[in-house]
């Protein structure tokens, strides 16, 4: 694809991206300096029949305009220690399988809507490339994994069930302004945290 950023800056933005997830090495990483600036990852995975919503990690809050709250002038201000999914994108695995079953490791995410195409990439860099959206998609992986696990065993422990009624019932009323707990995954126990639905409007 030979892909060069050109600095329009819209990938850090909610508008194209949503927000940016951060796998938890970078949770870890983000606390020791901005403490702040994490919520929990926006579309929840599941919701127990006593209304508290699950999700697999955190993600970071956007500014009202919906850039990075990191984005300065165009410019990532942590640019050194950016996040995983920062450092990867826009490669990235095409996680819908084909007719066959079959994932396609070529994606690029937001093809001619940013940047620009067909410069001359060594191959050492295809390799470096190729070597760190690896590890990004299988750390990922990883995570959803033990989160699900970790799920299914929270509601063997305490008796709970999901019940779809349940979760778009509270969705909803979450999305008209209610105050709900969400229980975030993270080094394999649930973070608990009262949210409003205005913390991913801003
Ligand atoms: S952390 Fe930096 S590179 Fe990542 S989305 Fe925010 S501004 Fe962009």
């Amino acid at each position: 694809m030979g892909f060069s950023c050109d600095r329009c800056g819209r990938c850090c933005t909610r508008e194209f991206n949503g927000h940016v997830f951060l796998l938890e090495e970078d949770t870890e990483s983000v606390r020791s300096f901005a403490p702040d600036v994490i919520i929990p990852a926006p579309g929840f995975d599941a919701c127990d029949d006593e209304g508290r919503f699950y999700v697999s990690g955190y993600a970071l809050k956007t500014r009202p305009d919906g850039s990075c709250i990191f984005l300065d002038d165009g410019r990532c201000s942590i640019y050194e220690r950016r996040f995983s999914i920062c450092r990867v994108y826009p490669y990235m695995l095409h996680r819908e399988a084909d007719e066959k079953g079959r994932v396609d490791w070529r994606q690029i995410s937001g093809l001619n809507e940013h940047g620009t195409y067909n410069n001359p990439i060594d191959d050492a860099e295809c390799a470096r490339i190729f070597r760190e959206t690896v590890a990004y998609e299988a750390a990922f992986l990883d995570q959803e994994i033990r989160f699900r696990q970790a799920l299914r065993d929270l509601f063997a422990r305490e008796g709970l069930r999901y019940v779809r009624r349940t979760y778009d019932h509270l969705m909803r009323e979450f999305r008209n302004g209610a105050k709900v707990e969400v229980r975030v995954f993270h080094q394999g126990r649930f973070e608990s945290h009262l949210i409003k639905h205005d913390l991913y409007d801003r």
